[in-house]
């Protein structure tokens, strides 16, 4: 049989634990055989960004906006637990994700994969619902104490040029608690070119939600900061036939629990954080969801959204074969190849992605799945439960 051939290469930047094992299996009997696979490629496992001082997960970020598109395996990031499991370390080196995301400067979009015989537990959901997260500032950059007595807290800016604005926060007659938070206007503003973009490449509607009731220049800069960028799309949605659509972030979640999906929704950092748990929790598991980082100059970083399983890990090395779900892993590898056939202007590399992403959802179909998912099938259908190397078999049967 032909191999499918392609002009650019994928960054491909290999991770660790089980999404390793996972990873190559996933190459090896799914991709290999069919596609005349040209990569670029990155160790991002633990051991190779401590032996390169991470420099490694810096030359594949900037790998990605040379060549537009890369797909991530799940990557540790060291805590105090893991610098005793690896004592070779020689520093206590920095999420691979935030390092990728300061370099390409982007939006992590999350959507789950649904088949027919899991259903979501909002029964009006018929579509998958894709939350748009920033990633930048608020609560997560946040400086915050505690007082024991009364006075009064004042929140000073001091610009460059030496001007001074401040604020009385608020007088206390006792003990209290206070946060100090911020964004950044060129942050906000790439987040919602990224939006927009993406809700072009993917001609689906936009949601913005945030509080700007009682947020009114904090939340307002957002909504504004949206509503401008959004002069630089609005031809591209009226042609496509999409909206853009703001509202209150109450009134989104209601409207979200009544909708049938299909549609992109964008959160600020906090709100995005929690509703993507909830909404990723509510469509089955976070092994059936994808995740893809998009940059406001339209590159592309495809990864699961879940990490690398380590106690699955820690049983296979004592030789278990575990049931590890590898469809965010597949579909990662899916997402990078249709991108770049897309690109490249390669419909049979894009073909070949669908066919492996139907594939996988026919293997499902069936009733054979990873263990994770059996408890989640609906009553009626014969689900099996089986390991990942029994299941990719299954997967290349389809194929
Ligand atoms: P995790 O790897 O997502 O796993 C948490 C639990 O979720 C697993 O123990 C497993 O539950 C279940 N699970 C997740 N993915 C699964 C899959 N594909 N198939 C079946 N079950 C799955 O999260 P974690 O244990 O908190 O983190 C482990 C490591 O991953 C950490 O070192 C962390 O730094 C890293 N991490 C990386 C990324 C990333 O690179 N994007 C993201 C998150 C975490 P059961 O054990 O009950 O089966
Ligand atoms: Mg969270």
């Amino acid at each position: 049989m032909q191999k499918i051939k392609m002009t650019t290469p994928l960054v491909e930047m290999d991770g660790d634990e089980m999404t390793r094992v996972l990873w190559q299996l996933i190459k090896d009997e799914l991709i290999l055989p069919y596609v005349d696979l040209k990569t670029e490629y990155y160790d991002l496992g633990l051991q190779n960004r401590n032996k390169t001082r991470d420099q490694v997960t810096i030359d594949a970020a900037n790998a990605t906006k040379t060549y537009g598109v890369a797909v991530k395996c799940a990557t540790i990031t060291p805590n105090h637990q893991r610098m005793e499991e690896y004592p070779e370390l020689t520093e206590k080196w920095k999420s691979p994700n935030a390092t990728i995301r300061g370099i390409l400067d982007g939006t992590v979009f999350r959507t789950p994969i649904t088949i027919e015989c899991i259903k979501p537990a909002v029964r009006t959901w018929e579509k998958p619902i894709t939350i748009a997260r920033h990633a930048y500032g608020d609560v997560y950059k946040a400086v915050e104490f505690l007082t024991d007595s009364p006075g009064e807290a004042v929140l000073t800016f001091r610009a460059e040029d030496g001007r001074e604005e401040a604020v009385s926060v608020q007088k206390v007659d006792g003990p209290a608690v206070w946060l100090a938070q911020h964004n950044k206007d060129a942050s906000i503003r790439s987040f919602a070119r990224s939006c927009f973009q993406y809700a072009v490449d993917t001609r689906q509607d936009l949601w913005f939600s945030t509080k700007d009731t009682i947020s009114q220049k904090y939340d307002g800069h957002f909504r504004t900061v949206f509503e401008e960028e959004f002069e630089h799309f609005k031809a591209a949605f009226e042609m496509l036939g999409i909206t853009y659509f703001y509202t209150l972030i109450d009134d989104a979640i209601a409207r979200v629990i009544r909708s049938k999906g299909g549609y992109i929704w964008a959160c600020k950092n906090y709100d995005g954080d929690v509703m993507s748990d909830m909404v990723s929790t509510a469509f089955g598991s976070l092994a059936m969801m994808t995740s893809v980082l998009v940059s406001p100059d339209g590159k592309y970083e495809f990864e699961a959204a879940h990490g690398t399983v380590t106690q699955h890990y820690y049983r296979y090395l004592k030789g278990e074969r575990t049931s590890t779900n590898p469809i965010a892993t597949i579909f990662a590898w899916t997402g990078a190849l249709k991108k770049r056939g897309e690109l490249d202007n390669l419909p049979e590399l894009s073909a070949f992605a669908e066919k492996l992403e139907t594939a996988c959802l026919n293997t499902l179909s069936s009733g054979i799945m990873t263990a994770d998912l059996v408890s989640l099938a609906e009553s009626g259908v014969n689900a099996k439960a089986v390991d990942s190397w029994e299941f990719i078999n299954a997967v290349k049967a389809c194929l």
